[in-house]
């Protein structure tokens, strides 16, 4: 889910960050520039960002390191911008590391008793700690203490250590598969959610500016509507759309130039790509339209179930194109309209 180093952390202030990609793709270095660096240039999730403005205000006045937070949602809806954008914001050194990064404790104690006062360490896809690292998380959040392990079997011993008073931001997909013992650490847990088309038009206007691209009002609209409500898939189209109109027109981007650019792209005009597609179309042309598990389903697919979980099914469960019920996964009627099939009961035949 991020763009930055995993193995097993990199680290630098939100200033030095475009650094890290020296060696790294245009893609990685692409996806920095565009990133907001300031709470004022991250647009939309209002209701979290007045809340950070609060936190972030109070805890600098009192000249105290903010409370842990959390932030979970679906992929690239900003997470990972707003823990850069915190340690921005409290002017501190942010260490980015990812759950399974880290897989033996001497990982987690090296980077804590590394923290300095005020630091952040950012966790992405933190469901994905092991659980031992959990625990050595549980003091270090609490007491701010870390026990280290010296020797073996009835020779073991634990020493204490004192950390400093760092900053933990975790990130996660699938907040219902953290620990409630880890998740009661956090003093702030947001959820982010997807983006409305308005919301993302002003992403795309934005990273126009910032690229120099030639985008009119419609043009930024069509590559909104289209983006899944996903700022960094809205990011992507944009790029796909910008060679297309380099490359067959004059490098300005319409409304009819998107459409045609992201059709040959194969995003349609809910914003649905072709996985997204076969994922529908194979519950109704194989599942009667359901209801069928989502291993069942992945296997059919031959795709990761935790690809469909946290990728493809919560955008498809927004809009109503399907349904997840106990017995497993549905098509939702919007969706049967969408793609052309007969209601409920009429057969699974497509009208088109
Ligand atoms: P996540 O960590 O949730 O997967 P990221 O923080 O990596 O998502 O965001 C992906 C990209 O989307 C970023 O590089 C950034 O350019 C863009 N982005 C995310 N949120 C916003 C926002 N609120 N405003 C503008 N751009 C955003």
């Amino acid at each position: 889910m991020d763009d930055m180093s995993r193995n097993p952390s990199s680290q630098g202030t939100a200033k030095e960050g475009a650094g890290v990609f020296k060696e790294q793709d245009e893609e990685a270095r692409f996806i920095w520039n565009l990133r907001p660096r300031t709470l004022d240039e991250y647009i939309g999730q209002r209701e979290v960002v007045e809340s950070l403005v609060i936190a972030l205000t109070a805890a600098r006045n009192r000249g105290e390191p903010i409370d842990h937070i959390l932030f979970h949602g679906p992929p690239g809806l900003g997470k990972t911008t707003l823990a850069h954008i915190i340690a921005g914001e409290m002017q501190s050194r942010i260490i980015h590391t990812a759950g399974p990064a880290l897989e033996k404790p001497v990982d987690i104690v090296g980077i804590l008793s590394n923290l300095d006062t005020g630091e952040v360490l950012f966790i992405d896809e933190i469901h994905r700690l092991s659980r031992t690292i959990e625990e050595y998380l549980y003091s270090a959040m609490e007491d701010f203490e870390v026990n280290f392990i010296y020797g073996k079997g009835a020779f073991a011993r634990t020493l204490p250590y004192q950390l400093k008073h760092f900053t933990l931001v975790g990130a996660t997909t699938r907040a219902g598969l953290l620990t409630p013992p880890l998740r009661d650490r956090f003093g702030m847990i947001y959820h982010l959610d997807y983006y409305a088309p308005e919301e993302l038009a002003r992403v795309v206007k934005r990273s126009a500016r910032i690229l120099g691209v030639h985008l009119d009002e419609e043009g930024s609209m069509e590559i909104a509507r289209r983006s899944r409500g996903t700022p960094r898939i809205a990011n992507r189209l944009l790029r796909r759309v910008r060679d297309y109109a380099e490359v067959t027109a004059d490098g300005k981007i319409t409304q009819a130039l998107a459409d045609e650019a992201l059709t040959r792209e194969g995003v349609d005009r809910a914003g649905l790509d072709r996985l997204d597609r076969l994922y529908l179309t194979t519950i109704l042309e194989n599942y009667r339209g359901g209801p069928v598990g989502v291993e069942a389903l992945a296997a059919t697919l031959n795709e990761e179930t935790n690809t469909l979980v946290d990728v493809v099914e919560p955008f498809l469960l927004k809009m109503g194109f399907v349904i997840r019920t106990p017995a497993g996964r549905r098509v939702g009627e919007p969706a049967r309209a969408h793609l052309g099939y007969a209601a409920e009961g009429g057969g699974q035949q497509r009208l088109l």
